[in-house]
């Protein structure tokens, strides 16, 4: 009988993920009374070392594992009254975190939205001892006046400061004397769900007959019942501005049982009050039709397939998009549509609001927390149909799945590039399998391991190969800057070629817009020929090398290989090699020296700092108040510019000498998306695509929009040197204040791994970014063709990397997709 008593519960143990930089759940005792309120899911406030944490229970056990005995703590409160998140959510964000190397603790910190946890504050409360001196009137002056302040119960620090002023001075020698202690001050969550009320007709309510009857003597309300009738239900608040007196007369007519009033999560400005489904009465293309088919049956019939929807730009992928949620829809499920970066995309969100108006959640960067949580509220228990968003949507609360799209979904901002290192396909595969629905993937121009999943079937690829109505796809032009130079003197660097100086011309004559697109992410210690534009590359990797001035050398990032740079071209003898460098800058003062009168502005990272620029320009251009438009990738992204009849891509050469693997890819399919962009209005469009290399594999088939031979080129290159989708890569960057210990640091981190077969490591070679924020930084690359050694090795240096100093900072990345 004793023993009973003495035992512990059946499950007195909550094992919960922290979101600390430690790959562990910690064990937590459940209070005797709060057993009942406990479970998995559920958000617990526990203290953690000296402070208090919020962390998420992901087992409950017996008994506590072997580490954490003998100093067992407690949990503190129990914050939520359900789980958080979705069960089957937490399972996926377990296995997405585990195979990118993120203590789940960070990875569901990054999935539930920020500031929706109560907090604690550290404030400052009378001790017994405290409460005696006030009592027996042993203290006085400042101290006397913070023994009362505290009498009431414990402050804040700040509150404290604020109400004692300089009396608060007395604070640290009242703790030393114990007479105040500092104490846990628990506080609500900082941000709540934006929340409206909305008045409705009640179902049944026949309008007339009520108007004509019961209110004839009340013509207020019937005026506002009637104004309600148009829509079928409106925001108390926008009613309030109509009608004088409208929180009464709702009073009233909620009393008469004609009107109901409630409070629901607010949905976005501009996302109109009422759903109407716009039918779609377009008639499906062949290629559509079979698209649409093959993706409706595995929608209807719940499988777990993955398509990948390959179609040049504007020939319907959208369409098919739209079809698969209404598919979803009709049997009663929702959809998940995902989007590179929506501030970018308004496109594809106008047309899913246009077909199904606010049966739409809308998931961002861009929103306020407390809209954010109003989002989460809508999509939590369906009542919210259809979630559009960045990678980030991926953590909705959308326990009913039936469709999951990512548009552009070769989009580098499909991977999250700080902390939790998930990618949105990896991610989206898990759900999509978990709900049992299919995932889509469209791009014009996938990427390479999308492509070649397909190849080895493990994705089926419809293909959309022609443009909606035959409209024919931009023509491409290109100028081999090489030629055109050798016209001009030397040493004069060439911007603007004849022939897009010539287009310019006639397209501001027909008062047409330019788009001037200037591939460059701030980068210019790539040695260049000044003659042939010949870029050295490393002869181990193909990496095009890095020139350190400080050194007066070349090395490459990724193996570390060094060679003095080259006194004349290797390729075509000129004694000038030159750093190039034409920034944006440079690029809007020339434009400006030609066409004097033009309205130009310029998009690129600079510009974009400015919150609410990129909006204001991109407007703009809409509006058809800009005639140029100069800019970095950033104008690439999927934007349908009717006025733009002319795109210039400046040089299109310069992505190709990122030290990154997949340059050449990034450079085929950002120059493939420009070319998509112009001409989207009706009249053709036209591209003009400057090159010093136009022969070049990535280059060269732009001009047909031709994917398929830029992969198959493309693909042997990625074979020879074992780079994905053949081989696995992870990457370490190890950074730090002190250089010497930073590369010491990498060296260590080497060579704990050196033992795994199946992969080697690369480096330690200075990082492509050696510097960042007064940081040095190194970086070592794991490479193999077996992606478990790759995974194994990336650990056991995470591993290796808690035993470093605290001011060595190690990041460890499983399938970098940006490699800066
Ligand atoms: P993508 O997403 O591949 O760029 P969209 O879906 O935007 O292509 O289609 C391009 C244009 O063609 C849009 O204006 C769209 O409304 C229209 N469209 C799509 N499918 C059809 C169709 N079957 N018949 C007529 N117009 C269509
Ligand atoms: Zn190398």
């Amino acid at each position: 009988m004793l023993d009973d008593l003495f035992s512990p519960p059946a499950a007195g143990i909550a094992r919960v993920a922290l979101p600390v930089p430690v790959d562990q759940l910690f064990d937590y005792a459940i209070p005797p009374a709060q057993a009942a309120e406990v479970g998995v899911g559920q958000r617990v406030r526990v203290p953690f070392e000296t402070r208090i944490l919020t962390g998420v229970i992901i087992e409950l056990a017996a008994q506590p594992s072997r580490d954490a005995r003998g100093r067992l703590r407690s949990i503190e409160r129990v914050v939520d009254s359900e789980p958080v998140l979705p069960a089957s959510l937490i399972t996926i964000l377990r296995e997405e975190a585990r195979a990118v190397l993120c203590p789940l603790g960070i990875a569901l910190a990054a999935a539930i939205p920020a500031g929706s946890a109560p907090r604690t504050l550290r404030g400052a409360g009378l001790t017994p001892r405290g409460r005696d001196a006030l009592r027996l009137g042993a203290a006085a002056g400042d101290a006397l006046r913070v023994l009362q302040l505290l009498e009431d119960g414990p402050l804040a620090p700040q509150t404290l400061r604020r109400r004692a002023g300089a009396a608060a001075a007395a604070l640290p020698l009242l703790e030393k004397d114990r007479l105040v202690a500092p104490v846990f001050l628990e506080r609500g969550p900082r941000v709540r769900a934006a929340r409206v009320r909305v008045a409705t007709v009640r179902r049944g309510v026949r309008i007339e007959a009520s108007c004509d009857g019961e209110l004839k003597r009340a013509p207020r309300q019937a005026a506002l019942l009637r104004e309600l009738a148009v829509s079928g239900s409106l925001a108390t608040a926008v009613l309030a501005k109509r009608f004088k007196g409208a929180a009464g007369l709702l009073r009233s007519l909620e009393r008469r049982g004609l009107v109901s009033v409630e409070t629901r999560p607010a949905p976005l400005p501009g996302s109109g009050e009422l759903g109407g489904e716009e039918v779609a009465s377009l008639t499906l293309t062949e290629e559509q039709r079979i698209a649409c088919g093959e993706i409706g049956s595995a929608v209807t019939g719940r499988r777990a397939e993955t398509f990948l929807l390959h179609g040049v730009t504007g020939s319907g992928k959208t369409e098919v998009y739209l079809r698969a949620v209404a598919d979803s829809l009709r049997i009663g499920r929702q959809a998940l549509v995902l989007v590179p970066e929506i501030t970018l995309t308004h496109q594809i969100l106008g047309r899913l609001r246009a077909r199904f108006g606010d049966r739409l959640a809308v998931l961002h960067s861009g929103l306020r927390p407390s809209e954010r949580l109003a989002q989460w509220e809508r999509l939590r228990r369906g009542r919210t149909p259809i979630a559009v968003g960045a990678r980030s949507a991926l953590f909705a609360p959308i326990e009913e799945l039936g469709v999951i799209v990512i548009d552009e979904e070769h989009d580098t901002a499909y991977k999250n590039q700080e902390g939790f290192r998930y990618h949105a396909h990896s991610l989206a595969l898990r759900r999509a399998r978990a709900a049992s629905c299919p995932l889509v993937l469209g791009s014009a121009t996938p990427a390479l391991e999308t492509r070649y999943a397909a190849e080895r079937s493990q994705l089926r690829r419809l293909s959309l190969p022609n443009r909606i109505g035959g409209r024919p796809l931009p023509s491409v032009e290109l100028v081999d800057l090489a030629r055109e130079r050798a016209l001009l003197p030397r040493g004069r660097k060439l911007i603007l070629s004849s022939l897009l100086l010539r287009g310019m011309r006639e397209t501001l004559s027909e008062k047409g817009q330019c788009i001037l697109f200037l591939n460059r992410r701030g980068f210019s210690t790539q040695i260049i020929c000044f003659d042939c534009h010949h870029v050295e590359r490393c002869k181990h990797c193909d990496i095009a090398l890095t020139y350190h001035a400080s050194e007066d050398r070349l090395r490459c990032h990724y193996c570390d290989f060094q060679t003095p740079p080259p006194e004349i071209c290797p390729s075509c003898g000129a004694r000038e090699t030159s750093l190039l460098g034409v920034g944006t800058e440079r690029l809007e003062e020339e434009v400006r020296s030609h066409f004097p009168d033009a309205r130009i502005a310029r998009l690129d990272r600079d510009t974009a700092a400015r919150r609410g620029t990129t909006v204001a320009i991109l407007r703009d251009l809409r509006a058809g108040n800009l005639d140029v438009l100069v800019g970095t990738q950033m104008v690439a992204k999927g934007h349908d510019f009717p006025g733009v009849r002319l795109v210039g891509v400046v040089n299109a050469d310069l992505g190709l000498h990122f030290p990154d693997f997949r340059a050449s890819e990034r450079t085929f399919q950002l120059l493939t998306q420009v070319a998509g962009r112009a001409g989207r209005g009706g009249r053709p469009g036209r591209v003009i695509v400057q090159s010093f290399s136009p022969d070049h594999y990535a280059i060269r088939p732009v001009l047909d929009h031709d994917y398929e031979s830029f992969y198959a080129e493309e693909m042997t290159h990625r074979s020879s040197l074992g780079y994905p989708p053949f081989g696995r890569l992870a990457q370490v960057v190890v950074s730090g204040t002190e250089e010497g210990e930073v590369r010491e640091a990498a060296a260590q981190l080497a060579r704990a791994s050196q033992s795994c077969d199946g992969c080697e490591v690369l480096g330690p070679a200075p990082a492509p970014i050696a510097r960042l924020r007064g940081r040095h930084r190194f970086q070592l690359l794991i490479k193999g063709s077996d992606r478990a050694a790759v995974w194994q090795t990336a650990r056991s240096m995470a591993t290796a990397s808690e035993e470093l100093s605290a001011s060595i900072r190690v990041r460890v990345d499983v399938n970098p997709v940006d490699m800066l």
